[in-house]
């Protein structure tokens, strides 16, 4: 029988054996690469259950198709339906121009809270890169989704809002800074609250997968009270509530502080030893340089929206580039989850047949990971692995790879399945 996925009291996921799952195709090159995918995952969950487990897959409408069919970039019933539902799936979409959304990607974060941006990135192998050795990287980035300065707060040079506060940083909190009519204002927000529940994330994430650390990257040498709370609020979290599983650089200090470098180097080993997480914190350029130069030094990153942004991209161009970069927006206290590649619609290949579907299929197994149906995630990446290995690519790896075979979008997903 079809059913919800829901939550229950401990915010544990209850999947039915036949979910319904809503999904958004995409525009551009959205629906040839949720064509590809969506074979892949029924043929997998098939293969892997057979017929005990199945997914109903129940379209909702966001972006140009929403638009000519119902004059609504995202119709109410979209986000309704991603609410009934819990875990959903979505293509790229096109960022309206003008028509007051700014993007229908941040209204789907705002909307459901998803406070989480999870992108994990592994290379397979195979998979060009411009590093020596891609093999290291082994990261998962957890973004803060809702905050800092893409809460869109901003105002235009010139504008009456932008004079208005200009003057009253002036005027009334005394900033002694020369502001002129060719200065636009933005601003930056970042919340105990928000923060805490990001980094808590990232620490049950690394506990649940016995991962060594935990980075906190962040500019809190500049931003003190933004970027530099995050960092203190995230060794809060560790030190206040997961004592006897974390080891903080905050701790660290202070041991330095009160008995010197030696006494605290010898706490940290301990407290590896005891296969305690450690939590590091790092200046976001300077992480930026080291992902390139020890790059087996982290493990899981928790950072900041626009950090965040940078960061992901960086790490993706890594091990493969955006062909291959999957990505997850959650909410882990109700359960709201949307995956989606971290790829935009590529308008100028739609219906090429031609893209590379990787960042949705990886999605989707990130997303069969989320409810618990491991083996189907396994069966697609290996499968998908499997097939990287032996050259048939599409054309965004073919060009960059030698004596490769050249596959379409959907002849790739036929290769997955074959090896299921
Ligand atoms: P884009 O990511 O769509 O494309 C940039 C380039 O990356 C493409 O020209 C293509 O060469 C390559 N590329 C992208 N996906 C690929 C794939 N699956 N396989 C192989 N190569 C791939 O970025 P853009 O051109 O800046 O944005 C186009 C539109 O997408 C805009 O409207 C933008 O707002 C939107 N966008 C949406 C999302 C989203 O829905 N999550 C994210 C980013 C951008």
């Amino acid at each position: 029988m079809s059913g919800k996925i829901t939550v229950d009291s401990k915010g544990k996921l209850q999947v039915p054996d036949a979910p319904i799952i809503p999904f958004i195709i995409g525009d551009g090159i959205g629906p040839d690469i949720w064509k590809a995918s969506v074979r892949v995952f029924d043929e997998a969950v098939k293969a892997c259950y057979n017929g005990k487990r199945s997914i109903v897959w129940r379209e909702v409408l966001a972006g140009e198709k929403a638009f000519e069919l119902t004059g609504s970039w995202l119709p109410e019933e979209t986000l309704a339906t991603f609410k009934t539902y819990l875990v959903g799936i979505k293509g790229p979409l096109t960022t309206p121009i003008g028509g007051g959304i700014r993007s229908l990607n941040v209204a789907l974060r705002k909307e459901l809270d998803l406070y989480v941006c999870l992108r994990p990135t592994v290379w397979y192998e195979g998979v060009p890169s411009p590093v020596k050795h891609p093999e290291y990287v082994d990261m998962v980035v957890f973004r803060e989704n809702t905050e800092d300065i893409y809460a869109g707060i901003e105002f235009a040079a010139g504008s009456d809002e932008a004079h208005r506060l200009q003057g009253f940083l002036s005027d009334e909190l005394g900033v002694a800074y020369d502001f002129s009519d060719t200065t636009g204002v933005g601003i930056k927000l970042v919340s105990e609250e928000g923060s805490k529940r990001l980094v808590r994330a990232a620490i049950e994430y690394a506990m649940s997968h016995n991962l060594p650390s935990v980075a906190l990257v962040h500019k809190g040498n500049i931003m003190k009270y933004t970027e530099g709370a995050f960092k203190q609020w995230g060794f809060e979290v560790a030190e206040n509530e997961f004592a006897a599983h974390t080891y903080t650089w905050g701790q660290w200090e202070r041991t330095k502080a009160e008995k010197g470098q030696d006494a605290a180097n010898e706490e940290q080993k301990e407290a590896q030893h005891a296969g305690k997480i450690i939590i590091k914190d790092i200046i976001a350029d300077n992480f930026l340089q080291q992902i390139l130069l020890a790059p087996r030094d982290f493990s899981v990153v928790a950072t900041l929206n626009l950090n965040g942004d940078y960061i992901s991209d960086a790490l993706a161009a890594m091990v493969g580039g955006i062909g291959i970069a999957p990505g997850a927006n959650i909410n882990y206290k109700t359960g709201y989850a949307i995956f989606e590649a971290t790829h935009g619609t590529a308008p100028r290949f739609a219906n090429t047949d031609t893209m590379n579907p990787s960042s949705v299929i990886l999605s989707g197994v990130m997303m069969l990971e989320y409810m618990g149906w491991n083996e189907a995630a396994d069966a697609i990446k290996n499968a998908l692995g499997e097939t990287i290995k032996e050259k048939k690519v599409t054309v965004d790896f073919f060009n960059l790879m030698e004596r490769a075979t050249l596959l379409k979008t959907s002849e790739f997903a036929d290769e997955i399945i074959k090896k299921l």
